[in-house]
């Protein structure tokens, strides 16, 4: 029986696991790392080839499920925790995580986060989630989509929309419609800021005043003087405004607090 606090829809249409297995292309030496194996469908295809794969699983009563399906596999590991405080660089042994689920949907925009702050230790991952948020993730500038999650997502990483899947593939069939996502952290961060929490609060302010223009929208941060001595007109609104330009205020916030003597850097 799925449980819905937990997001649980399990698939069961073997076409569209092979396909997931397929993107993901697990290998022998892999540091793979499943989050929310709920009964094991995409699990266990991963263990044929890859048996000292880790998951992390919330739901107590499905941690004896799995034990006894995969007791075959002495080195497969369950970790009984939630992924959203699960500390993921614990992990990793020298090799960096490929980390990869069929996310619980309900929590998949904050557990996106979670993991985008430890994409130092992460080589790759692969998600499948609401065809929404994958939008989301991989928005551009002016599309209706774009937004935080976008910005943060592709501040550390490549994001690749790989395909979509209908809800018959799971049971019980969710509402919406769901898609796969590959996102790869940058070898090196093609605008890295100064201060992440900065840039942080930034986008996060910005995007509170979505409707208004960035004068008005970010008026407690920074004066429509200072966005046009950076080079931004600042009658936009904040879905017109890149990763790059979004680095440059926080960067001039962050100039500026050092410049006033304010020792304030939290880390
Ligand atoms: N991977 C399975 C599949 O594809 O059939 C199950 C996917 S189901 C959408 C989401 C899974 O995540 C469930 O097994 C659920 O119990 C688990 N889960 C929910 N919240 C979690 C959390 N905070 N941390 C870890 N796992 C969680």
């Amino acid at each position: 029986q799925a449980r819905k606090r937990f997001g649980q829809n399990f698939l069961h249409d073997p076409g569209v696991i092979e396909r997931i297995v397929r993107a993901i292309n697990p290998k022998p030496e892999d540091a793979l790392v499943e989050i929310g194996p709920g009964l094991g469908a995409i699990t266990e295809e991963i263990l044929t080839v890859n048996p000292r794969l880790q998951v992390v699983e919330l739901d107590r009563d499905l941690i004896p499920v799995l034990r006894t399906k995969f007791f075959n596999y002495p080195e497969f590991r369950i970790h009984e925790a939630d992924a959203l405080t699960f500390d993921f660089s614990q992990l990793m042994e020298g090799t960096p995580l490929r980390i990869i689920g069929n996310l619980p949907y309900n929590i998949s925009t904050p557990l996106i986060f979670h993991l985008l702050e430890q994409a130092g230790v992460v080589k790759d991952m692969h998600f499948m989630l609401q065809k929404e948020v994958v939008q989301r993730l991989a928005a551009v500038p002016g599309d209706r989509h774009y937004g935080r999650l976008g910005i943060m997502a592709q501040y550390f990483c490549k994001v690749q929309p790989l395909f979509e899947v209908g809800p018959g593939a799971f049971k019980p069939a969710p509402k919406v419609d769901s898609a796969i996502v590959r996102l790869v952290p940058h070898d090196r961060l093609p605008h890295p800021a100064k201060d992440l929490r900065t840039l942080q609060t930034v986008v996060r302010t910005a995007f509170n005043a979505r409707r208004k223009t960035l004068r008005k929208g970010l008026a407690g941060l920074i004066s429509a003087e200072q966005l046009r001595e950076l080079g931004i007109d600042d009658g936009l609104r904040p879905e017109n405004l890149g990763l790059e330009e979004y680095v440059r205020i926080a960067d001039f916030l962050v100039d500026q607090t050092s410049g006033s003597g304010n020792e304030g850097g939290d880390d």
